[in-house]
Parts: structure tokens; C-alpha cells; sequence
């Protein structure tokens, strides 16, 4: 909030139940406030071109439901519903199977993601697109033709990696790639390359993991 701003009517209300994704166990739950612990609640004039909206916003702590966490969150809700949290909500992602360097990269764009940080969410996503290469072998004059050379020896839907190609994010040329293709990154490419990478770490990470729990159920 701007310090500018005029607060009117300052009180403690009771917390209001809010869904959420956990920033710290990555679970959806409904988190409810701490027992005798009220949200501070306060109205904002409206905010033009809106003339006749006051807004109402209240701030608090929720717990998480999982008995595993329970860790605390603090949120602000404006006329009900999240506005903010902090820590904020991270996307989420499935770590099964994927080799430590590449889990540590993609938390790292994620965790960039949650901040507001897009480009150096890209610069990590890039990062985690170049190690996935680099450990399946996959080899080119440039990103694009080393995930192009990934998809002959994985199964990538090549509708996928056709598409990447309107991801900035990746450049014409790896070696080198110029820091203007990051300048007009915001939340739209960066959601997207993360979800990308994510595609793409399934393909070759995830499915042979599920195809080979499949194939164990086969009874001798
Ligand atoms: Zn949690």
C-alpha cells in the first residue's frame, strides 16, 4: 500500500477462510486464521476511473491445513478475496525423478516467477532448457536445435517444441544471445516458459518413471 493513500475505518474483523497454494509444501487447502487472532481490516476511497467503489481490504496470518506443514502465511485480501501473500503462491511443479542440478534451477525460476522477477525467471528457465540438453546429450549450434535434437531421442509432442518457438526467451543464438531479448519479458512468456520446461522435463523425466511402474504391475 502507498503511503499516500487515505485508510478509513480501521478494525479487527474475524479471518475469513482463504484457498490457497502453500508456499512452503506446494499443497491447495483452505487456510483459516489462528485461534483469537482477527485480520485488521480498513476501506480505501475508490481508485479512479472507478468513482463509487470503496475498497475494502483486510490483512492476517492463515495456517496451512496439511498436518505435514502447518506452516504460517500472511495475506491481504481486498474485498474478500487474495490479493497478496507473502511468502508468495509458487507455481506448482512435480520434482519426481529430476537430476538435483536441474531441480535446483527450476526451483530457482520458480522461486524468481513468485517474486515479480520475470527476466531472471527466463534467464533460469533458459538455464534449466540448457542443462536438460546438456544431460541427454542433445547437441546443436543453438538451444532451439539442441531441443530439437532432444526430440529424436525422447518423446516430446513436436507440436510443442514448434510452439516454443514464439518463447523469446530462446533466443537465436545461444552464444550469443543479447540482454534486449529479455527487456519485454513479463508474467505472460515467463508463466509460459516455465510451463514449457515443466512439459518438457515430464517428457523425458516423468513419463519412463510411470511407464516403468506400469510395466511392473505385469504379473510373471
Ligand atoms: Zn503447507
Amino acid at each position: 500500500m502507498n503511503s499516500h493513500k487515505i485508510i478509513m475505518n480501521v478494525n479487527a474483523t474475524p479471518s475469513a477462510v482463504v484457498n490457497l497454494r502453500c508456499p512452503h509444501c506446494h499443497h491447495v487447502g483452505a487456510f483459516h486464521g489462528l485461534p483469537n487472532c482477527n485480520d485488521l481490516s480498513w476501506s480505501e476511497p475508490p481508485i479512479p476511473p472507478v468513482v463509487n467503489q470503496i475498497n475494502h481490504f483486510a490483512a492476517g496470518v492463515r495456517r496451512c491445513p496439511n498436518v505435514e506443514c502447518h506452516s504460517l502465511v500472511q495475506v491481504v485480501l481486498q474485498s474478500g478475496k487474495l490479493s497478496e501473500s507473502f511468502p508468495p503462491e509458487v507455481i506448482d511443479f512435480d520434482s519426481t525423478n529430476l537430476p538435483t542440478d536441474i531441480l535446483t534451477s527450476l526451483e530457482e525460476a520458480i522461486k524468481a516467477h513468485a517474486a515479480g522477477c520475470f527476466r531472471a525467471c527466463a534467464l533460469m528457465v533458459r538455464r534449466v532448457l540448457e542443462e536438460l540438453c546438456d544431460d541427454k546429450k542433445a547437441t546443436g549450434g543453438d538451444l532451439k536445435q539442441r531441443l530439437a535434437a532432444l526430440s529424436t531421442s525422447v518423446v516430446v509432442p513436436k507440436e510443442l517444441l514448434d510452439a516454443a518457438d514464439e518463447l523469446r526467451l530462446l533466443g537465436n543464438d545461444a552464444a550469443h544471445i543479447s540482454a534486449k531479448n529479455y527487456d519485454d519479458i513479463g508474467t505472460e512468456q515467463a508463466t509460459l516458459a516455465i510451463e514449457l520446461a515443466k512439459e518438457l522435463l515430464k517428457a523425458v523425466y516423468q513419463y519412463a518413471s510411470l511407464v516403468d511402474r506400469l510395466k511392473a504391475l505385469k504379473k510373471p
